[in-house]
């Protein structure tokens, strides 16, 4: 039986040519748990040297975790556009 990791790798990704993800750097500046660095199941989230947040959206599963996550409202959450993001293989 395959583990989370070999089913997700079956996923496959439609790429919008826009972000669905937006973050508030502002909000982000002010914030020191930055939990969407560590809580993102597909690694959406890094962090450059200045403290500026990346986000990879390309990645990114649609679960919602890093929304509820973020104490600080500063993600700007919505689903991709019709016809692009995840396609999971096993629902
Ligand atoms: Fe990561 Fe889930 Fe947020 Fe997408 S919705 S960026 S997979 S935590």
């Amino acid at each position: 039986m395959a583990n989370v990791k070999e089913k997700l790798s079956l996923d496959t990704y439609k790429i919008g040519k826009e972000t669905h993800l937006i973050v508030d750097q502002e909000l982000c500046k002010k914030c020191s748990n930055k939990c969407c660095l560590w809580i993102c199941p597909a690694g959406v989230y890094t962090q450059k040297e200045t403290g500026e947040i990346l986000v990879d959206f390309e990645a990114c599963l649609e679960c919602g975790t890093c929304l509820i996550a973020c104490e600080n409202g500063a993600i700007k959450w919505a689903y991709p556009k019709g016809g692009t993001g995840v396609q999971f293989k096993y629902g």
